[in-house]
């Protein structure tokens, strides 16, 4: 099925009458949305590590252990804790054991931890990992530069994983980056992609989450991905990951929606970035996600006033504006209506250091204005932080 006979077909579907607007009273199917979407989507919170791990400000580890504290009691069901690599590719997850034995593990909520051989397998599974991540990618290149194997060197290490895992009982999560774009190579092969993914599942992965690492995909390129993927391994352990580089992360999720995917990953606040495509804006923001999920009337049994609360708090921390759309939105909304606010003033943390920027954080906000200085970022410490070795998805 092409791209247009989908839109064309989809459009004529039966929609529950859960979609009828209220403020129009008209149904989607009048107003052209297509559908049906799935009930309930699950959304893989990965702000603590893929998010964290690209911010440059090195966080406290009680701040993380807050952060997924705070994330957990939002309703996600599974919230990526931190990652088990080497110090010296990620300064940023140097705290990994000490976080994930400090957080409030809840019943029915996942804690994912990024693996990328056995002995972070291990140190992982020692700390009280339930489940692990592996993360291969799409591209030869981009699988030297971020890991420094070849993609066939990495899934034999995966598969050393992934058998220790099986052993231990341990749920194994498979990370494909680079599946829409690579910042080394020209085009990505979609067959490449779906090879990768099937290769992971075969490994044992449970889900396979689809990265479009630097962000570049549009809605008819994800519509091919997809297409070519479930052909492969069964759409429901197909779950999706876009950046918003280019703004098309919402059409590309209503897209994989609309093909029938039900897991979708992102990032508290937008938290992250992309050190390949300068202005990057990284991951979508949970947020951003939950709002649209809401108006479509799919349940993913999360609290957006914590979810708000959660955004803003570590926005301030990081001393910067959400990038979450849904956030400043909000919170301006919030202010107006409000008179009893703050209004913070603080130096952007990179490339414009005398660039001002203003945002508003209710009075709920857990942190305080003087807390915020103290963790306005030390440009020292960025600088020391970076890393050429990623690990990034
Ligand atoms: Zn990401």
């Amino acid at each position: 099925m092409n791209l247009s006979r989908l839109f064309a077909t989809t459009s004529k579907n039966v929609i529950h009458s859960r979609f009828i607007s209220k403020s129009t009273g008209s149904t989607l199917s009048q107003m052209k949305v297509f559908g049906p979407f799935p009930e309930y989507v699950k959304i893989v919170e990965v702000g603590p590590r893929d998010g964290l791990q690209n911010e440059k400000q090195i966080v406290q580890a009680k701040d993380k252990i807050q952060l997924i504290n705070s994330l957990s009691a939002t309703g996600l069901s599974v919230v990526e804790a931190t990652s088990f690599v080497s110090p010296k590719w990620i300064p940023q997850m140097a705290d990994n054991t000490q976080v994930l034995r400090g957080i409030t593990q809840l019943e029915g909520v996942s804690y994912p931890c990024l693996t990328p051989n056995l002995r972070g397998f291990e140190a992982a599974y020692e700390a009280g990992a339930k489940e692990v991540a592996i993360f291969a990618a799409a591209s030869e290149t981009f699988s030297k530069k971020n890991i420094n194997a070849t993609i066939e060197e990495s899934l034999a290490r995966y598969k050393d994983v992934c058998d220790a895992a099986k052993d231990k009982n341990i749920k194994v999560r498979g990370y494909v980056s680079c599946v829409l774009g690579c910042p080394y190579e020209t085009t990505t092969s979609i067959d490449k992609v779906v090879e990768v993914s099937k290769k992971l599942y075969d490994l044992g992965c449970y889900e396979i989450s689809l990265g479009d690492t630097i962000g570049v995909g549009t809605p008819g390129a994800t519509f091919k991905l997809l297409q070519a993927v479930s052909s492969q391994i069964p759409l429901s352990a197909i779950a999706v990951h876009f950046h918003d580089t280019y703004g098309q992360a919402l059409a590309n999720i209503l897209t994989s929606l609309q093909y029938g995917v039900n897991v979708v990953d992102s990032s508290v606040s937008g938290l992250g970035g992309c050190p390949y495509a300068k202005g990057a804006t990284g991951n979508v923001a949970t947020e951003d996600v939950l709002y649209m999920m809401k108006d479509l009337g799919i349940n993913c049994n999360v609290d957006m006033d914590k979810l708000m609360e959660t955004s803003l708090w570590i926005s301030k921390l990081l001393g910067r504006s959400p990038s979450s759309k849904v956030s400043l939105a909000l919170s301006h909304k919030t202010n107006n209506n409000n008179t009893a606010t703050t209004t913070t003033t603080t130096k952007l943390a990179e490339n414009s250091p005398q660039q001002k920027q203003q945002f508003f954080i209710p009075t709920s906000c857990p942190i305080q204005d003087e807390t915020l200085k103290s963790k306005t970022p030390n440009f020292e410490q960025q600088k020391s932080s970076s890393s050429s070795s990623l690990v990034f998805n």
